[in-house]
């Protein structure tokens, strides 16, 4: 589970260094520049757009962050195989 989220991690800071970086959500590559913020988890997130945005906002208003990382982790792990 470290060594994918660090790879995910080295993906963000390479597509960083090009101008780009990855929807929070859905993992789109995008431009920085056309990035929508949104709250979520007690942090500022870069996502692709609004229907993104709406996604973790409603996750936040029903209190589910929890189990949305631990979606995102598996979701993560089964995409290796
Ligand atoms: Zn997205």
């Amino acid at each position: 589970m470290g060594e994918i989220f660090q790879l995910w991690i080295d993906t963000l800071r390479k597509n960083w260094a090009a101008g780009k970086t990855q929807c929070f959500h859905c993992g789109d590559s995008m431009r920085q520049s056309r990035a929508v913020e949104v709250e979520f988890a007690g942090e500022r997130r870069k996502v692709c757009c609004h229907g993104c945005a709406s996604v973790l906002k409603t996750v936040e208003q029903m209190g589910m962050q929890k189990q949305y990382f631990a979606q995102k982790a598996q979701a993560a792990s089964q995409d290796e195989k």
